[in-house]
């Protein structure tokens, strides 16, 4: 048995030098490159699997604090006939795209506030889907000031339009779909497409004004999305036994740990901005007493503050987590069947 594995550990050092060794030929490199595309293009072809579920993608889970190649905060809503994205922050289209989410038939973009890494975005998601055959304008959701943030984005790129337009031609490009379209929203049903509702509520995330998150309902199962905010007695209602929060999620222990490292270096800029993070984000012991008191039947931390750059940071972020909470990651899958108590996550 012994001589077996030996002779198996051999065989496998040899053969992936010598793949290794193969890939400084044009002619491997060519037919290696071929596989790769094909199975790729053949993935992009095929589509997802599309239960009757309602399924939660991660396409950004980090906030600006950290140094992390996390993207900033997104997530990704969709059913057999419905898909919107909640927040588009940065690196979060790459995300997207990565897991072959159905451009094509992206409906709009749900925005709780126009904080940067909310909205970095928008117009590279407007681009991906477009140039996938999304077949209306995409609506972009939220409070009042987004009108402002789609005007200036729509001014911003009206060139990389035309120029697009003009290199593929309009019948594949159509140039009526290239402009986001504002949908100023308040707090109450915003939403109701089919199974599909969407709710705002109002986020407490001063001095921000007006900040909102979002419940969606289908067929028996709930998602909340908190976009960036304080846990309050909105909060509380509105997650009252949701099957799955998503909750921006603040770790006392790191952050006060890396504030009082800049100002022992003297940076006292860094310090203050640290410190000042701290009192509009959800700690992560008012959000382990949201949890108890709302009955949640999952929690899932997305927009970390600060997002985990090693194991350490992540073990003290973890501190004192009941069973039925996680740290999300990008490229997370929850899947929650219609009519059903079951959640099937897929952690990356
Ligand atoms: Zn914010
Ligand atoms: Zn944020």
């Amino acid at each position: 048995m012994i001589k077996f594995l030996t002779y198996l550990v051999l065989s496998v050092i040899v053969l992936s030098g010598l793949l290794r060794y193969s890939l400084e030929f044009e002619s491997a490199q060519d037919i290696a490159i071929e596989q790769v595309y094909r199975a790729g293009m053949s993935n992009a072809a095929n589509g997802l699997p599309n239960p009757d579920s309602l399924r939660v993608f991660v396409c950004g889970s980090a906030s600006p604090l950290g140094n992390t190649p996390r993207a900033q905060a997104c997530i990704a809503v969709l059913t057999p006939s419905h898909f919107y994205i909640f927040d588009s922050g940065a690196g979060s289209t790459a995300n997207i795209s990565g897991a072959g989410l159905p451009y094509e038939r992206l409906q709009g973009v749900f925005l709780t506030h126009f904080h940067s890494d909310h909205i970095a975005e928008l117009y590279e998601l407007n681009l991906a889907s477009w140039v996938r055959g999304r077949s209306t304008a995409m609506n972009v959701y939220g409070p009042k000031g987004v009108a402002k943030v789609v005007s200036g984005i729509n001014d911003t790129y009206e060139l990389d339009v035309e120029y697009r337009v003009e290199h593929h031609g309009s019948d594949l490009l159509n140039p009526n779909l290239a402009k986001l379209k504002a949908e100023t929203i308040s707090a109450g049903v915003v939403l109701e497409d089919g199974d599909l509702t969407v709710t705002a509520y109002t986020a407490s995330h001063a001095p921000i004004e007006p900040a909102v998150g979002y419940r969606i309902d289908y067929r028996g199962r709930s998602v909340v999305i908190s976009g960036d905010s304080l846990v309050t007695d909105d909060t509380r209602r509105i997650a009252s036994n949701v099957d799955l929060l998503l909750h921006d999620a603040l770790s006392l222990p790191l952050t006060e740990a890396a504030a009082e490292a800049a100002t022992t270096a003297g940076l006292t800029r860094l310090a203050k901005i640290i410190s000042d993070v701290m009192d509009y984000h959800a700690s992560t012991d008012s959000l382990i007493e949201l949890g108890a008191d709302t009955d949640a039947g999952m929690v899932a931390f997305y927009h970390l503050v600060p997002a985990p750059a090693n194991l350490i940071m992540l073990k003290i972020f973890e501190r004192n987590l009941p069973a039925n909470f996680v740290l999300a990651n990008d490229g997370d899958w929850f899947e929650l069947p219609s009519d059903s108590a079951d959640i099937t996550y897929t952690n990356q």
